[in-house]
């Protein structure tokens, strides 16, 4: 598959009066083009980080980049000045966030948002774009288009104000669309009606979408590949028919509730995850899921495992998948 994003070993951190915070430490995977990958994990495992690194939008300082690359259509987006990336931001790469409210100007109508976009990007005349308006609205399937490009987005429903965001994101048929929790906020009948709008508009514009969230649940239908993030790391990625038959990280099997426990009581739900992500201030020698890891091992605790590649398109980075592991357990039986 044609690439059209490549992030390679991405190093993000954060200075702070109390050190350095590394959110994201060496993150490496890609996007193809009119493919949609999910990045998957708990709140504060770098999801975020990574996605509004990509469009450089972290406030900097306190933010900065430790390393790595971000290869978008051929050209590192980390060489760009600010100039350039405001010619790629909104115009090559969009971006929707869980709360429309904070890429819509309450004050404005949302018709008016549309077409200052369109004159912004495109060049095209009011008239144009005032038709243009609408016919995005209709896009995006709000009902009587030519009466809500007048509204306010108070006179949106959440569901409405999210469609009239992939209107406004869409302005400029983007090579990529990046969702941070796009529907997070929404209850799960407008949830699924909004994963299905942004599969249609893929087949309409032919975008390559990242699509960020905590519940894999919601991705399952819509991602071709899964990327699951935890305290700065990728532990596992593959397709997600791979990764939902046999997921291989701890991680993604609590994420997937996969694993029933016998320590787990009755009305705890099944994936709920015991313990927190370890601090970032002085982030863990070996395995970061070490202290949540109910099948942790003496090697864990001080060694970072490497990638273990199971097919092609699927790797993990976890002790137990490791061929001297296994081994060493075939022959003894015993704790690595
Ligand atoms: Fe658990 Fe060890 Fe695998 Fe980490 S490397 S997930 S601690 S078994
Ligand atoms: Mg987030």
């Amino acid at each position: 598959m044609e690439k059209l994003l490549e992030i390679k070993d991405l190093k993000i951190s954060f200075k702070t009066f109390f050190g350095e915070v590394e959110a994201v430490r060496g993150v490496t995977f890609d996007v193809g083009k009119k493919e949609t990958v999910a990045i998957v994990g708990e709140s504060g495992c770098g999801k975020s980080v990574t996605a509004a690194g990509v469009m450089q939008l972290l406030p900097m300082p306190p933010a900065f980049y430790k390393g790595g690359e971000i290869i978008f259509d051929g050209e590192n987006l980390l060489d760009k000045s600010e100039k350039e990336m405001q010619g790629i931001r909104g115009k090559r790469i969009a971006m929707i966030f869980q709360d429309p409210m904070t890429s819509l100007n309450p004050t404005m109508r949302v018709g008016d948002q549309i077409v200052e976009s369109l004159i912004k990007h495109t060049g095209i005349s009011r008239k144009e774009a005032d038709q243009k308006a609408i016919e995005m609205l209709e896009l995006v399937s709000v009902p009587q288009p030519e009466k809500r490009v007048r509204q306010y987005p108070h006179e949106f429903s959440g569901g409405m104000r999210q469609r009239v965001m992939i209107a406004l994101a869409m302005v400029c048929d983007p090579q990529l669309l990046i969702a941070d929790e796009p529907t997070t906020a929404l209850d799960v009948t407008v949830q699924a009606q909004i994963l299905d709008l942004m599969k249609d508009i893929q087949q309409k514009f032919g975008m390559s979408i990242i699509i960020i969230t905590h519940d894999l649940g919601v991705v399952a239908d819509v991602a071709d590949r899964l990327v699951v993030m935890y305290a700065g790391q990728i532990l596992e990625q593959g397709t997600t028919e791979e990764i939902f038959e046999n997921p291989m990280h701890p991680y993604t099997r609590r994420l997937l509730g996969s694993v029933p426990r016998l320590d787990m009581s009755k009305d705890k739900p099944l994936n709920s995850i015991d313990g927190t992500p370890p601090d970032l201030y002085i982030p863990p020698k070996g395995c970061s899921f070490y202290d949540r890891c109910s099948d942790a091992m003496k090697i864990c605790k001080d060694n970072l495992p490497e990638f273990i590649e199971h097919t092609d398109e699927h790797r993990s980075r976890c002790w137990l998948n490791h061929p001297m592991v296994i081994m060493k357990k075939d022959t003894k039986g015993g704790q690595a």
